[in-house]
């Protein structure tokens, strides 16, 4: 009795873990956990410091930050209580921070991609994104080498964007010569992106969400808790696993160590092909971000 609950045990973790490492290949070979957390408006304190640590304590492997969050010093932090809190190692993690506006130019990416991985403090970033294409395509194609620089030099796992439309692939593609492994753009049940899922989907280049919650303002919709009963869930987890089921890679933000905890025990339901239809259905291509054609930075 006692072997046969010491085994129920064992293979209840085994599963857990096996679930927290599932992952998405890029077409270059690399993989990224499909669940992450998101560091968005988290200040640069304690607060985001235990969000890290808890969520890596929980299970999450993944964690998403950029310059501009200011926050990659706590968010660093983090990383290195988490790492020591589990016994992890640094090749464990998928760390994603973000290039901002004022370093395009192909000679200012290498100095941003320091001063970013300075502040985390580690070696190398498991992905590098440009955080907006601008509207200048002379200078977003510019930066975009500079990107290159960094991935051919070794010195960066995986580079990608965020925010790009279809257009923007477009220009970029037709003039660099390495792609994108990821666009990461606001999608959530009242904003399905289809048209640029697709696009993406036959370039082999994944999607991630951002804002999957619409920052927590979709989380009362009717629909998402109708389902999170059916599947007995929480809207929240509902949105997770409907991104995960569209092939999205997904990074909730929490500062909260019950919601932290609740956004990664999304591994162990599925929702039905009808179900996923209801939730595309409530698609009302309604944006809470900028968008990308026309925005210059804040
Ligand atoms: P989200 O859609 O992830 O929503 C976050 C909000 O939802 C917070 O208020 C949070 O509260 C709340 N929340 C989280 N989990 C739950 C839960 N289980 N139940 C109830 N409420 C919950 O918003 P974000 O805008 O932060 O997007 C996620 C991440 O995407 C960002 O943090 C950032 O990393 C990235 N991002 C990237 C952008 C880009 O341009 N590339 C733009 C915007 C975001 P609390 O924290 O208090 O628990």
């Amino acid at each position: 009795m006692d072997i046969f609950g010491n085994r129920v045990v064992i293979i209840k973790i085994r599963r857990k873990e096996v679930s927290f490492m599932e992952t998405i290949e890029f077409y270059n070979g690399h993989t990224m956990p499909k669940v992450g957390i998101g560091t968005f408006r988290v200040e640069n304190n304690d607060e985001c410091k235990e969000a890290v640590k808890h969520a890596i304590v929980s299970g999450y492997r993944s964690i998403d930050t950029a310059k501009v969050y200011g926050n990659e010093e706590q968010v660093g932090l983090g990383i290195k209580e988490g790492l020591e809190a589990t016994g992890l190692e640094r090749k464990d993690l998928f760390i994603t921070s973000k290039l901002y506006f004022e370093d395009f130019g192909r000679e200012n990416v290498a100095n941003a991609y320091e001063t970013s991985i300075n502040k985390l403090g580690l070696d190398y970033l498991d992905l590098y994104l440009v955080h907006w294409p601008g509207t200048n395509e002379a200078i977003m194609i510019d930066t975009w080498k500079g990107m290159e620089d960094l991935y051919k030099d070794d010195k960066v796992k995986n580079i990608g964007v965020s925010n790009f439309n279809a257009e923007h692939f477009e220009a970029l593609l037709a003039q660099v010569s390495i792609k994108p492994v990821i666009n990461q753009v606001e999608f959530h049940p009242y904003f399905t992106q289809n048209k640029l899922r697709k696009y993406l989907e036959v370039q082999n280049i994944h999607m991630e969400s951002w804002s999957p919650f619409m920052n927590a303002q979709i989380l009362d919709d009717e629909t998402l808790n109708q389902i999170g009963k059916e599947v007995n869930k929480s809207a929240a987890q509902v949105v997770i696993r409907w991104n995960m089921q569209h092939g999205v890679i997904v990074i909730p933000k929490s500062v909260t160590p019950q919601r932290i905890e609740e956004n990664i025990n999304v591994f162990d339901f599925k929702l039905t092909d009808e179900q996923m239809e209801r939730i595309d259905s409530l698609n009302k291509d309604q944006r809470i971000g900028p968008d990308p054609a026309t925005f210059e930075g804040h």
